[in-house]
């Protein structure tokens, strides 16, 4: 399993990896959204990211940390809370935490608390906890999952650093992937006029932008590991083929800056006419046209 397999965005995808290059996690994680069993295979991934005791890629699979994690009998990782979305995480259970988080690691140097669902925590369970959470014996590791940030206290979520899923894992509309496909194609060609009929539909249909959007994304995303790997995996085939000889590198990357600044603008309620036209003038320059 790699970061791949998760639905993040990229700019936490590229946090979580340099978390990993430097070997330097953050003490306490909170990973919202998403579905609960995300969340959790999610929460466990990191646990076995932050054990792996591998110099380059985390996790490794194959170092004893790893072995133990896939074998679900690392001593090192500990998960507390029921596997639910309605539960009580009782406030005895964050005081056994408490206690806990003060005996050293058994097997290596880092010790990860899975805390499963903490929006089922009330005030009296998440202040129990806050006071291990403040000041963290150095080889403890604190990962959260909750529905939302929003069901967690301003004193935990300001002493975590929150990773957000995206919502399950959605169906991409038969006609956003031809949407998305054609304006990735059109962006590539020297007549102008090809993309904008391709944006003409998105144009009149305000409701498939975010989705489209995100599928261009993937597209982009998808071209530029195909430039870096010379493998194609990408769900979209034809067109990532394409796309992969006709741009660079430099091009890649800049369409995907690109998807997200025009995504980040659709958040911000830019006006949306001009938003379209502005993705025709600005998709075609990151393409180099
Ligand atoms: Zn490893």
């Amino acid at each position: 399993m790699t970061l791949e397999n998760f639905n993040l965005n990229r700019v936490e995808r590229e946090v979580l990896l340099s978390y990993q290059k430097n070997n330097a996690f953050p003490h306490t994680i909170l990973v919202e959204g998403g579905t609960l069993s995300t969340r959790l295979s999610f929460a466990r991934f990191l646990a076995n990211m932050i054990v792996c005791t591998s110099i380059s890629e985390k996790p490794c699979g194959v170092c004893k940390a790893c072995i133990k994690c896939n074998a679900q009998s690392n001593p090192d990782i500990k998960e507390y809370g029921e596997e639910k979305v309605n539960a009580t995480f009782k406030v005895e259970l964050s005081r056994e935490i408490r206690q806990d988080a003060f005996v050293i690691p058994n097997d290596g140097d880092k010790k990860v608390y899975i805390l499963k669902e903490a929006q089922n925590m009330n005030d009296a369970s998440e202040n129990a906890l806050l006071k291990i959470l403040e000041e963290p014996p150095h080889f403890d590791f604190f990962i959260m999952t909750s529905e939302s940030r929003n069901a967690m206290l301003d004193t935990i979520l300001s002493r975590s650093t929150v990773i957000s899923l995206k919502d399950g894992d959605r169906e991409i509309s038969r006609e956003c992937l031809e949407l998305a496909t054609g304006i990735a194609l059109s962006i590539c060609e020297s007549d102008e006029l090809k993309t904008l009929e391709a944006l003409s539909v998105l144009q009149a249909k305000k409701d498939l932008f975010e989705e489209t959007a995100e599928c261009l994304k993937v597209i982009f995303l998808d071209t530029l590991k195909y430039k870096q790997t010379q493998k194609n995996n990408s769900s979209y085939y034809e067109a990532v083929d394409i796309l992969c000889n006709k741009l660079s590198v430099n091009k890649i990357y800049s369409l995907i800056n690109t998807t997200d600044d025009l995504q980040l603008r659709f958040k911000q309620n830019a006006n949306y006419n001009l938003l379209v036209t502005a993705m025709c003038v600005e998709l075609r320059k990151a393409a180099g046209k």
